[in-house]
């Protein structure tokens, strides 16, 4: 059976000055994105894909649900290719698949009241119903929601950030989608808040049978929310497996070093956690070799000569790592913990 969600050797370039002076002096510079990532997701799955900013999360979310179109490799939906059906405008693929953005406030048309809002997803839906059956529905889908006929006719403006995340999952919903993406969906909302959005998605996930990419910074949430997690580091995905074994065990360096900066709650083990050293290198000028060897307290001089492929090193697990290529150990956390402070 195909998989719902097919990548295979997806990457994405920009072209950094595309001046046209530039181009005449061939002084442009190209910006690797996302570099051939090979991804798959089932129905009622939720693949976690997790990574610092700038490393091109969001980038390959959006060629995954066709806001971009990739520079090279192929996404599938249902096994059909996505490109050639961008070109035709999507219809069929935006009646299936949606996303659901970082900043609900702006992801909202400020004009638009709520019922607006669903009024509109639901005809991008096809959906031909009379007025009286299309207010039904959308009554219904802000209930699925969470929200009462009482938010019908307010502007977004008017809506609290939480409120505002709620009408953008609604408005996902309204064209009865199989896949959607949810880039960062709490991040941009008040801690007390972010749990009752994450267990809403979780609940409408499990109602309709929804499959998730969840897109976010922060391992420990999407531990809690994944079945897989995906791993991604400039532009490369580094660690993929079950969500317990990344997260519990995890194999590559920088998916240890992504643990140990998660803030931790219990003050009496703080002095153990750490920050992820340095930053993401520029894509204009990257790192030879393994990218993350020069934040890596492993790195030895094939590190830095080559870069390490991603390797399936179980029939679940794939790793790009020369040092667990090597030793098959995982990373042990406490020795990183001090070369780090050192
Ligand atoms: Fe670190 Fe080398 Fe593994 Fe890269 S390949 S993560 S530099 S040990």
């Amino acid at each position: 059976m195909n998989a719902l969600v097919e990548l295979t050797g997806v990457s994405k370039r920009y072209v950094d000055n595309p001046s046209f002076a530039a181009r005449l002096l061939g002084i442009t510079r190209t910006v690797h994105a996302v570099t051939e990532v090979s991804l798959s997701l089932e129905r009622g799955e939720t693949l976690g894909l997790v990574g610092e900013s700038g490393c091109g999360k969001s980038t390959l979310a959006r060629c995954t649900i066709a806001l971009e179109s990739a520079s090279a490799g192929e996404v599938r939906f249902d096994g059909r290719a996505i490109e050639p059906a961008r070109r035709r405008g999507l219809r069929w693929f935006r009646r299936r698949a949606q996303m659901v953005f970082q900043d609900p406030r702006s992801s909202l048309n400020r004009s638009l009241t709520t019922e607006e809002t669903l009024a509109r997803a639901l005809r991008t839906g096809g959906g031909q119903d009379g007025r009286e059956a299309r207010h039904a529905r959308i009554v219904e889908l802000l209930r699925a929601v969470g929200l009462g006929p009482a938010f019908l006719h307010r502007y977004s403006h008017e809506l609290s950030g939480g409120q505002c995340q709620r009408v953008s999952i609604a408005r996902a919903l309204a064209v009865e989608p199989d896949f959607v993406v949810l880039d960062e969906p709490v991040s941009a909302l008040d801690v007390s808040i972010q749990a009752q959005i994450v267990n809403l998605l979780l609940e409408l996930q499990e109602r309709l049978d929804l499959a998730y990419l969840f897109i976010s910074h922060d391992l420990h949430l999407i531990r809690y929310v994944s079945d897989r997690i995906a791993v991604m580091y400039f532009g490369r995905i580094v660690e993929l497996g079950p969500a317990e074994e990344v997260s519990e065990r995890p194999r590559h360096p920088y998916t240890q070093l992504l643990l140990a900066a998660v803030p931790q709650p219990d003050p009496a083990l703080r002095d153990e956690t750490v920050e992820v050293t340095g930053e993401v290198p520029s894509p204009l000028d990257p790192p030879s070799g393994c990218t993350f060897h020069p934040r890596c307290p492993l790195a030895d001089g094939r590190c830095i000569r080559e870069r390490p492929e991603l390797r399936r090193v179980t029939p679940d697990i794939e790793v790009a790592c020369h040092r667990y290529e090597e030793t098959r150990d995982p990373v042990p956390a406490l020795t990183m913990v001090s070369k780090l402070e050192d």
